[in-house]
This record gives structure tokens, sequence and C-alpha cells, in this order.
């Protein structure tokens, strides 16, 4: 795993997950990343920001367990964009063409991205930030000198602070371990002393084991990670629910 300071220096990978604040990516699909590698896929990861509004932990904490998290998680490359926490926009022309630049620098097929419906202000911005450079990305006149225009086929939303009923569920159970070891990658956020401020009242360990096992129940496994699609996803033929 490498860390990239720019998102134009980023390396072709088959997946490019995106996340709001570093933890983020982790908590919502570390499992299904893992799966990924598992099948020879390669992964990179884009955080937005560097969580410094972050009620815990120093910048410099979570830098360091970013990095120790994407390495536990196989990824290629993890790239941070610098985008003010809790000041995200999505209309911002400097925050797109840095997204924009990492879509075109992947080449990704499959994009994970933030759910827009969520309590907090930049997960909803970076979803919609997403999208809007997503399909800057693949306009051929957009901003050529940041790469050649690239689209991926999927683009599957992941929920963050409050449930959305999702359009997939990813069975994570033979990796559900694995996993939490990734997330307890992000120290500073563990064992707080006062848990006021917490959404939910959960730590992230917390919150992370309790979706995963609510969200695999909807299909009958111990774990599992959700995932929104907008619209219909298209299939060759219906073996794939034959088992
Ligand atoms: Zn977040």
């Amino acid at each position: 795993m490498i860390t990239i300071a720019k998102a134009s220096q980023l390396p072709t990978c088959d997946v490019l997950a995106f996340g709001p604040h570093p933890d983020d990516i982790e908590i919502a699909c570390g499992g299904t990343l893992l799966l990924l590698h598992k099948l020879g896929r390669t992964v990179a990861l884009v955080d937005c920001t560097r969580g410094e509004m972050g009620s815990r932990g120093t910048v410099a904490d979570r830098e360091q367990e970013a990095l120790a998290a994407g390495k536990a998680l196989q990824a290629k490359a993890r790239c941070n964009l610098d985008l003010p926490d809790t000041g995200i926009r999505n209309d911002d022309n400097d925050a797109t063409n840095k997204v924009v630049a990492a879509i075109r620098a992947v080449q990704p097929k499959l994009i994970f991205a933030p759910h827009e419906r969520d309590v907090h202000p930049d997960h909803t911005a970076a979803a919609q930030l997403i999208e809007r450079a997503h399909f800057l990305a693949g306009l051929r006149n957009y901003q050529p000198s940041l790469g050649a225009p690239h689209r991926a086929g999927t683009v599957l939303h992941y929920p963050g602070n409050q449930p959305v009923e999702p359009s997939i569920v990813v069975d994570i159970s033979a990796i559900v371990d694995e996993k939490v070891e990734v997330v307890r990658c992000y120290r500073s956020q563990l064992s707080p002393l006062d848990t006021g401020y917490l959404v939910q009242g959960l730590d992230l360990l917390e919150r992370t084991i309790v979706r995963q096992q609510a969200v695999g129940a909807m299909i009958a496994v111990r774990a599992g990670e959700g995932f929104c699609h907008d619209g219909p996803i298209a299939a060759g033929d219906l073996s794939w629910l034959l088992g």
C-alpha cells in the first residue's frame, strides 16, 4: 500500500472507494473490499478530508491509522484530497476537479461512494460531489489536463450514519474478524471516556458490529454490508440466483 500525495498520481485499479473522513470506507465496505482483494481485484482508497473536526484523535493520529487500515485492507494506494472537514461543498470546482482527477487516474470499473441520506452534512455533500464529478469525468472536453475521460460501469452507495434500505447485501461472514481488525486500526476513535457526543451513542467499532449484524440478518447471514444502486442492475441471466 502506498500513500499518494496527488489524486492524479493514483495507480489504475479495478475498484475506487471514496470516504468523506478516514474510517468511513472501512466501516461501510471493509469486508467487501477484502473479499474483492481475495478475488484478485485491485483497490484504491480516497479520503476526502483529514477528519480534523473529529472529537477524538489528531490529524497525525488519523493519518497513521488510515495508513495502517489501508495496509490491512490490502489496498494498492490511498490518497487524501485535503477538503475541509465539515466544509465539503458539492459545487466547489477545486474539490470537483480533485475527484475527477482521482476517477480518471484510477479508471475504476466499480466506485464505492457515500449515500447522500445522512445526518452528517459532509456525507451528503460528498455523495453529491462524487456524483457530479463522476459525470464530468466522462466528458472528453471537461478539463482534459486532468486525464483521459472515464466513467465507472457501476457506482454503489454505502449508508453512513443512518440506515438506508440496501439494494445489495454482501455476505462478509467469512472475513468478518479480518474486517474488525481493519476497523480497530482507528484506535483514536475507540474507547471514548465521554460518549455524549457520539452519533447514535455507539463508538465506531460497536456501530460497525451492530450494523453489519443487522444488515447480515436481512439475508440470513452472520454479517453483511449493504449498498444502494441507482436504478436496476443489469443481469445477463439469473444463474447466480440458483447457487
Ligand atoms: Zn464520516
